[in-house]
């Protein structure tokens, strides 16, 4: 079995001390691949360095909208020329957040609009964060899709009728680790079964979001444990966890466009 996590963070501080054991607990559980995504420009520059000293590791480049207040056009420009790096597979995370409010609506409007110009013409796919935007960032993408190179929305959070607008764009549909808690994944238990498998990424969205049963044991998420994520979605899907994990392994690929040329994808 071979795992990508599609969306993870380890730029993050508390991986500092031991990341090679988080990568060692990742071979171990055949995640393979990883993408690490960062959040404004200088999460941004330290993935790109993350991604650079190992294999399989792949960096994305964003502004979070949480950091859109803050972020400058120079932090723009800043990213653009890190994403001439080859391991940049994506533009991300960017979005709307307006569960939080760290940016105002309009700076995280115009922040968005930006990095989707910018992507568009890097032609980098896009990694997509939601939260209560309540149909705002499906009307800003429906607008805009001609000009975005696929995308994933990832860690969703939205209802039915949001999921098919999405899928109708041909955007994927980032899993996480909610799906294996109890009470706060039942929404995403009952969407994650009518998802088509071609448009599904599972992804940790590590060090949040632990799924069970690691969460029992440990606080901290790390891309070891998106095989909990895997194995979770084939029992409510009732498919086959190997089969299921080649189809989202094949999608993580196509997306991110790594491995197409040779044969380790
Ligand atoms: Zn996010
Ligand atoms: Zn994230």
């Amino acid at each position: 079995m071979k795992l990508f996590d599609s969306h993870c963070h380890l730029d993050d501080a508390v991986f500092e001390k031991d990341i090679a054991k988080v990568y060692h607990r990742m071979d171990e559980a055949d995640v393979v691949k990883a993408m690490t995504v960062g959040t404004d420009r200088k999460s941004s520059q330290k993935t790109v360095a993350l991604a650079d000293a190992r294999k399989h590791l792949y960096a994305a480049v964003g502004i979070h909208p949480h950091n859109a207040e803050n972020s400058t056009a120079s932090d723009l420009d800043i990213l653009r020329n890190l994403a001439a790096n080859p391991t940049v597979k994506a533009w991300g995370e960017i979005g709307l957040d307006f569960n939080r409010m760290y940016s105002p609506v309009k700076s995280q409007e115009i922040c968005l609009h930006e990095q989707i110009e910018i992507a568009g013409k890097l032609k980098l796919p896009i990694i997509f964060h939601e939260r209560d935007s309540h149909g705002r960032l499906l009307e800003i993408l429906e607008t805009r899709k001609n000009k975005i190179a696929g995308g994933v929305i990832h860690c969703f959070s939205g209802n039915q009728q949001e999921l098919k607008r999405y899928l109708n764009m041909g955007f994927y549909i980032g899993i996480t680790g909610i799906l294996t808690i109890k009470g706060r994944g039942a929404f995403l238990r009952e969407l994650a079964v009518s998802i088509p498998a071609e448009q599904i990424l599972i992804e940790t969205d590590a060090p949040y979001l632990t799924p069970a049963p690691q969460k029992n044991k440990t606080r901290r998420n790390e891309p070891a444990f998106v095989r909990s994520v895997l194995v979770k979605l084939a029992l409510i899907r009732k498919e086959d966890p190997e089969i299921l994990a080649d189809v989202l392994w094949n999608n993580t690929c196509r997306l991110f466009k790594v491995g197409i040329q040779n044969s380790e994808c």
